[in-house]
């Protein structure tokens, strides 16, 4: 009978091609922005920064954050209303305190007593409503319905290679011109400061 020291399986054949930690250093290699998920059950208030927010859908408007299982954020942010915040470039403290940083921060909440509290300072945020959650291996895939949101002017927080690089320049290239994502042609965006 094979034991467990013995018994090899799919995900340990992966996990030797596939070494998570290599895995997660070359995808640091995407640079992102940088949100904090805020939100309250009852007496909990709580955030977490995530850089894993991308769009899904515009008709229904879906929005997604994948959520590490072993953070509190993942028991809870299917449960009710939360607010994704995209943060500013000089809110790289706030993105740190909410990655467990034990550096103290001044947060700066709006609607505290709220489900959805939300940050001050950023260059926009949506507020939403649990949709669905999916399996995605040891992280949870949470989508959820856009009910409202809004943009702000300034440069947004960014993370590269581990670190926060500043934005440098204009986005004055048009490469996707004709696209909905052309910024000159989108009523919806505004110039950086
Ligand atoms: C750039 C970056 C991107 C990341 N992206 C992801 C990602 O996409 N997915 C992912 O799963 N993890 C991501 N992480 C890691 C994630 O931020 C941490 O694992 C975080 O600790 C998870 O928070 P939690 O839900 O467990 O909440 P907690 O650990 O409970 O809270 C996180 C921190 O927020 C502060 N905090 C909490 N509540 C309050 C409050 N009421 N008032 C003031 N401060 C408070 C505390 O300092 C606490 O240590 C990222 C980290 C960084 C730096």
């Amino acid at each position: 009978m094979a034991t467990a020291s013995t018994t090899r399986t799919a995900d340990d054949a992966a996990r030797e091609v596939v070494a998570p930690r290599a895995l997660r250093t070359f995808l640091g290699n995407f640079a992102t922005g940088v949100t904090v998920v805020t939100y309250r059950r009852g007496d909990f208030l709580n955030g977490a920064t995530v850089n894993s927010f991308t769009s899904v859908s515009l008709d229904p408007p879906l929005v997604l954050v994948a959520l590490d299982r072993r953070t509190r954020s993942a028991d809870h942010l299917g449960s009710g209303p939360y607010t994704i915040n995209i943060l500013a470039d000089g809110q790289r403290d706030l993105a740190t305190h909410f990655a467990g940083s034990t550096t103290p921060a001044t947060v700066p909440w709006i609607d505290e007593d709220t489900e959805a509290p939300r940050l001050a300072g950023g260059v926009g945020h949506l507020r939403c409503e649990p949709w669905r959650t999916y399996d995605g291996g040891d992280h949870l895939l949470v989508v959820g319905r856009v009910g409202e949101f809004e943009a702000r002017r300034g440069r947004p927080l960014l993370f590269f290679r581990g670190a926060f690089p500043r934005l440098a320049g204009q986005p004055g290239d048009t490469a996707w011109a004709w696209s909905l994502d052309d910024p000159t042609s989108g009523p919806q965006f505004t110039a950086l400061d």
